[in-house]
């Protein structure tokens, strides 16, 4: 853990919560709370596998509320076995690369081995929830 510990203060900017992602039925229903409850600002995002994103500003961090366009996209997948609710965390690294060693290194199953190119245009990669106390993470690089 003390390897750990020293790669992550290693970090020259820090990892960050990027977004939350939010699995929804409908935007429709949830976009009130989040942007006029809240007061939370949208902010453009574009679709992404299968699934309607609606994106929302908190601070230096996102709340991505997803809806899935066919019941067999991941999302409609999700809802069905799960219903409603987070879907995934997002982090953002420094040094994905790095990043995948380290969670290699610890024994971390990833669901994909090499970064890949996600939503924006960023390196992304995706950690297996059986791993990570049941909660399925991104890593996305800055
Ligand atoms: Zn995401």
């Amino acid at each position: 853990m003390n390897y750990i510990r020293n790669m992550t203060q290693s970090n020259s900017r820090g990892t960050r919560i990027a977004h939350v992602g939010i699995a929804v039925h409908a935007i429709a229903e949830l976009l009130p709370f989040y942007r006029d409850v809240l007061g939370l600002p949208e902010a453009p995002l574009d679709d992404s596998d299968g699934a309607r994103i609606r994106g929302l500003t908190a601070g230096e961090s996102l709340v991505e509320l997803l809806e899935p366009e066919k019941a067999d996209s991941p999302i409609g997948k999700f809802l069905d076995k799960r219903g409603p609710g987070i879907h995934h965390i997002c982090f953002t690294v420094d040094d994905l690369d790095r990043t995948l060693d380290r969670c290699r290194a610890a024994g971390i199953t990833l669901i994909d081995q090499e970064p890949r190119i996600g939503a924006e245009g960023k390196r992304i990669a995706f950690l297996h929830p059986k791993s990570t106390g049941g909660v399925l993470v991104e890593l996305s690089e800055y």
